[in-house]
């Protein structure tokens, strides 16, 4: 009986499984009452058989509590398992356009960096032209979902090696497995996407684009400031544009 207790605990959720196992101790119980108060058995075996079916009954019963328990422990233990996981990607994904944070970024490109690697690491370092006029103009909203568009629109046209994401505000980075020459591909085939996408009312986006290829032993800080130089310099070309950083 014990080990039909423990097979309902296995297959069965926890309070179907006790439903089961209490449904057959208290048939347990039954027979034995109805065992200890026939009037035709002995009354020194009744007593002796008495003692043991209490034990039987307080061993069965603590086997079905034990079961019950460590189920419910282990539930907990999956949910918070669950929970933890769950927080751990929310703590890298950016709220507004779904695409990995800065953060994941960050990790992403400490580990791409090409002493580490060994492997060409360029990054796209992109900010949405006269974003501000487009929240001045329209609203925050309308803004908003201009910053989700560029999310759908980068998940579309970039492959999933390349790696992009929100850097911050209206900035983007996109990691390219690459050389410099791969990077302004990139850069382009986003750019042009980009530009024949846009919310109705606003018209399409432009970007302006810097390209930089991490050079063997460089640091992620002087890679991402020869990016964002390249970057001021498109804005100064006029935007709608990419530029290679020194
Ligand atoms: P430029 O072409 O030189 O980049 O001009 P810009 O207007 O895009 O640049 P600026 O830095 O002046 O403005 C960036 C704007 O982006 C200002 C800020 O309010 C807006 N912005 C940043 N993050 C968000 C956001 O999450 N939602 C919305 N709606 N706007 C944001
Ligand atoms: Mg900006
Ligand atoms: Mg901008």
């Amino acid at each position: 009986m014990i080990v039909t207790y423990l097979a309902a605990f296995l297959v069965l959720p926890t309070r179907a499984a006790l439903a089961v196992s209490l449904v057959q101790f208290g048939g347990l119980l039954l027979v034995g009452l109805g065992f200890s108060l026939d009037p035709r058995s002995h009354p020194v075996l009744r007593a002796a058989l008495g003692n043991t079916l209490l034990q039987t009954y307080l061993v069965h019963a603590t086997f079905i509590a034990f079961l019950a328990l460590q189920q419910r422990l282990l539930q907990h233990y999956i949910q918070a398992l669950v929970n933890a996981r769950h927080e751990a990607t929310l703590a890298r994904q950016d709220a507004l356009t779904g695409l990995p944070n800065r953060r994941q970024l960050t990790s992403w490109l400490e580990d791409a960096l090409p002493h580490v690697s060994h492997q060409p690491l360029s990054v796209v370092l992109f900010d949405l032209d006269h974003f501000k006029r487009v929240n001045d103009t329209y609203g925050h909203d309308v803004g908003d979902q201009t910053l989700q568009l560029v999310g759908q629109v980068l998940r579309r046209c970039v492959r999933q090696r390349d790696r992009a994401g929100r850097w911050g505000g209206e900035e983007f980075l996109i990691l390219v497995d690459g050389d410099a020459g791969a990077a302004l591909a990139v850069a382009e085939r986003v750019r042009e996407a980009l530009s024949r996408e846009g919310l109705a009312q606003v018209g399409p986006v432009t970007i302006s684009c810097g390209v930089a290829q991490a050079a063997l032993h460089e640091p992620l800080d002087p890679l991402l400031r020869r990016a964002d130089e390249a970057l001021y310099r498109a804005k100064h070309a006029g935007r709608n544009t990419v530029k290679l950083a020194a």
